[in-house]
């Protein structure tokens, strides 16, 4: 039997080998603010059992990782049409890219890019009217917590510095494939990505994906079981920006990244983790984060594969 409590302990004690190596994310100047020595691993197993060790309950800003939680309300709405307004290849370009959109006549290579990720949103909003507070209560009733909120300031500091998102909101409008207000949109993506969320918040959360699409916080199914495997598809191609295979590679785990230094992952059927260090490698993903997660695997001696 696996002693997780001492296998995540052993990989945190290990962990100053692979600080000081990256850079924090600045573009949000908001994000800058965090210290740079911050370090947290939460492991929940589907069993109920629940393992940490290090800032794993200090909240910090999810960024991309919301991108999930939104796939998930909307593909669990619409299904598979919402794949005739974004595809779901890796895209081989950085994630805020416009070049490959003019290409692809506004249709986003997948949903985890800026582009992707936008479109999402913007069909949210056409499905709710509080988009806001339906992403809160979603995020809040996977993650059985209800103290979750918005980082407001990192979300003002987000929207004031969106140029370039609401430059790719445009283009697609362009083509059609934005419905909605794109200030609107802008301001809403903006505040999904603040989601103000602790590595354990973010294990309990992803245990929905580990469970099969269950919510195992009340056992009400959310995902189909089918709709499940796909976005855990679409995580493990597309979940780590340009590092995708390589994460597949030494991590074996679908799951997805933010520039907040924050990843979660998980093992179907088995359990989630998430881990969090803010500075990032060349690629937006956490340098240490990753790290810790090629030992967490390794040490475990097991992945999806
Ligand atoms: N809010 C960020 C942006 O749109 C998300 C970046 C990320 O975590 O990938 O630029």
């Amino acid at each position: 039997m696996i002693d997780y409590q001492a296998v995540i302990n052993r990989i945190i004690s290990e962990a100053n080998s692979f600080l000081g190596k990256g850079k924090i994310a600045d573009y949000i100047p908001a994000l800058a603010e965090v210290s740079s020595d911050r370090l947290g691993i939460a492991v929940n197993l589907v069993d109920g059992r629940t393992f940490k060790t290090g800032d794993a309950d200090i909240p910090f800003s999810i960024q991309s990782i919301s991108k999930v939680f939104t796939l998930s309300m909307v593909v669990g709405a619409i299904g598979e049409d919402l794949w005739n307004s974004v595809g779901r290849e890796p895209s081989g370009n950085p994630f805020n890219s416009l070049v490959q959109l003019e290409h692809e006549k506004g249709i986003p290579r997948n949903p985890f890019i800026n582009a992707g990720a936008i479109v999402v949103t913007d069909r949210l909003i056409s499905l709710y009217p509080r988009p806001k507070e339906a992403i809160l209560d979603f995020v809040r009733s996977i993650a059985g917590n209800a103290d979750i909120y918005y980082d407001t300031r990192v979300a003002i500091s987000e929207r004031e510095n969106a140029d370039r998102n609401m430059a790719l909101a445009y283009f697609m409008k362009s083509f059609g494939n934005i419905h909605n207000d794109v200030e609107m949109l802008i301001d809403v993506y903006c505040h999904q990505c603040a989601l103000s969320m602790s590595c354990s918040d973010l294990s309990r959360a992803f245990l929905l994906y580990a469970n099969r699409g269950v919510n195992p916080q009340n056992n009400v199914r959310i995902l189909t079981e089918s709709q499940t495997k796909r976005l855990g598809a679409v995580m493990s191609t597309c979940g780590f920006y340009d590092e995708s295979g390589d994460f597949a590679y030494r991590v074996g785990l679908p799951g997805k990244s933010g520039v907040g230094g924050g990843i979660a992952a998980y093992m179907p059927g088995k359990l989630a983790i998430s881990v969090w260090s803010p500075e990032l490698n060349n690629f937006g993903n956490s340098l240490a984060g990753i790290e810790i997660l090629e030992r967490f695997t390794t040490d475990i001696q097991r992945s999806i594969f």
